[in-house]
């Protein structure tokens, strides 16, 4: 079993095809906000899909834009996103990343004052947390968000964290993971605690065992479970909170005296929200990818049963890694975001590799179970197109902006945006929590 932490962003390597569609499906025009209406209607009205059609459009408005802010600009985008879009921001001179890789990047480009990323909202705060006054993050569709992080929302944990704290006091330390809005990460940096991704959870988890405190991990049930089993903290030892409005209903009075007794014992309490795409994996895919010759990879997002029978597990900078390093004649089966592993097959090909999504056993009804991360996707190239423009217009909609403490209903992309008060303090506390993480993975 192999981890890989990414800090730095390489190329990825992708290379645009001609004749494939450069995105997966057109968003319906109702879709976009009301300012990226006009560049969301002209490109519906191009013929297709085909990177010949579309760049001409993009690199009309794009390429003012590169040469209006020059290196002050920063696109980012993550490799979750659908179709194309990962390779049109390689094509702008942006970077493609996981989310650790992304977080870093204002705070290592103090040049760029502009940056704009095309992923989900928690990323696009997280990199807002991390940088400097004169670096202004906007996000390209803010209703982008992350369902694992949907069942995590402050006002759902925030009323189980002071249950617990009550009763627990100093001795209760919250690991965030990445996949948390800033007030959760500022609730990890209060107690002492850090944040963690998937590149990085084993060092992080191992270290706040080594402070013999209670762990408050918040979510990923499924990773928090295979972390665990990495760092030796045995099953019986971990309290499976619920998640979503079934955990923030739960508390430690209507505990059965039974199970307030595990959660005394338990070493780690685990919020019990999941990523839909990466449970849909099950063991018997991963044995029948093996059986037919495969080396089975998955993301340790994919519940434990599955990670135990892989032969290899990490971040989604591992696996990418390890398909554009495998040599060729390697055949890679992968278990994570669809539109990671069909931009994984295209370029594994180009080398020699074949990738095959796990999910992708033969089913008599001809279904694949696998799926990409539909909230992410919701950022395509006239997201991409409209926020560039209009920020080289100075006038980009306040909605992109992203600040810390902000919330975003994903349905309304209504904001909740805290005082300047309010967001220093929480900016503050998350910014201790991600440094925890960055001095853990980088030393
Ligand atoms: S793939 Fe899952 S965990 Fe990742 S951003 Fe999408 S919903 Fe969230």
């Amino acid at each position: 079993m192999t981890t890989e932490t990414a800090s730095e962003i390489r190329s990825s390597g992708i290379q645009l095809q001609p004749d494939i569609p450069i995105c997966q499906q057109d968003l319906p025009l109702d879709w976009y906000q009301e300012e990226f209406k006009p560049y969301a209607e002209e490109y519906l009205a191009l013929p297709d899909r085909r990177p010949e059609t579309v760049l001409p459009w993009m690199d009309e408005y794009i390429h003012p834009a590169l040469d209006h802010f020059g290196p002050s600009l920063m696109l980012l985008a993550h490799y979750y996103m659908g179709g194309e879009i990962v390779k049109l921001v390689e094509r702008y001179g942006g970077s493609v990343a996981d989310s650790y890789g992304l977080a870093l990047q204002a705070a290592r480009h103090p040049e760029a004052k502009v940056i704009v990323e095309s992923a989900v909202h928690f990323m696009a705060e997280s990199i807002a947390v991390l940088a400097a006054p004169d670096q202004h993050v906007w996000i390209t569709n803010p209703k982008a968000g992350c369902t694992m992080e949907m069942m995590a929302k402050a006002d759902m944990v925030e009323p189980v964290f002071e249950d617990l704290h009550e009763r627990y006091g100093d001795d209760l330390m919250v690991i965030a993971y990445m996949n948390t809005s800033g007030r959760l990460k500022a609730m990890a940096g209060a107690t002492g605690g850090a944040v963690c991704t998937s590149s990085n959870a084993r060092k992080v988890v191992g270290w706040a065992r080594e402070q013999g405190r209670k762990v408050f991990f918040v979510p990923d049930r499924h990773l928090g479970e295979v972390v665990a089993g990495w760092v030796g903290i045995p099953p019986d030892a971990i309290f499976s909170w619920g998640g979503g409005y079934d955990g923030a209903q739960q508390s430690i009075a209507a505990l059965s005296d039974a199970d307030r007794d595990r959660l005394d014992r338990a070493t780690m309490v685990l919020w019990g929200s999941y990523c839909g795409v990466h449970t849909v994996f099950q063991p018997e895919h991963v044995r029948h990818w093996q059986a037919e010759g495969y080396r089975v990879l998955v993301h340790p997002e994919c519940p434990k049963v599955v990670v135990d029978v892989a032969d290899g597990a990490g971040s989604t900078s591992y696996l990418w890694n390890e398909v554009m390093k495998a040599p060729a004649g390697s055949r890679l089966a992968i278990a994570t975001e669809g539109h990671f592993v069909n931009n994984a097959r295209t370029q594994g090909a180009l080398h020699g590799v074949e990738v095959v999504n796990v999910a992708d056993v033969p089913d008599p009804k001809g279904r694949s179970f696998g799926c990409g991360c539909a909230t992410m996707s919701r950022n395509d190239p006239p997201h991409l197109v409209a926020m560039i423009d209009l920020l080289r217009k100075d006038a980009p909609p306040d909605l992109n902006r992203v600040l810390a403490g902000d919330i975003v209903d994903e349905a309304t992309a209504r904001r909740e945006r805290l005082s300047a008060e309010q967001r220093a303090r929480i900016a503050a506390d998350a910014r201790r929590a991600l440094d925890r993480m960055i001095e853990l993975t980088e030393n």
